[in-house]
């Protein structure tokens, strides 16, 4: 019975794809080392207690800051929240290789998000 209680918080973790010019270029590097962001992201760990909004592992240390549409510079307080690295491992599959035009997995599923 806890069980079915917990899955009601745990929200759905999809695969998905931001378009590459989304992704991470030199301004967007620059402004995630900027103190406004380290203090933004201290905020959204405290507000979401350091606990993954997928598989809910809460751990104080190495959780990851995501924005949720996969737009870097949407920083609205709506669109940001804690993962895990694992999580983040899923959300983000393939991009990489994406990237380099080597695969074309997820943009149906991107749809969904
Ligand atoms: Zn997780």
């Amino acid at each position: 019975m806890e069980m079915a209680t917990n899955r009601l918080i745990m929200k759905q973790l999809y695969p998905s794809f931001a378009p590459p010019e989304k992704w991470r270029n030199k301004t967007q590097s620059k402004k995630l080392k900027s103190d406004e962001w380290r203090l933004l992201r201290e905020k959204i760990l405290k507000k979401d207690n350091y606990t993954c909004a997928y598989c809910q592992y809460r751990l104080e240390k190495y959780q990851i800051v995501d924005h949720i549409n996969g737009d870097p510079e949407d920083n609205n307080l709506e669109n940001l929240q804690t993962i895990c690295q694992m999580c983040n491992i899923v959300k983000h599959a393939g991009q990489g290789c994406v990237i380099q035009d080597i695969v074309d997995l997820y943009r149906e599923v991107c749809k969904i998000s």
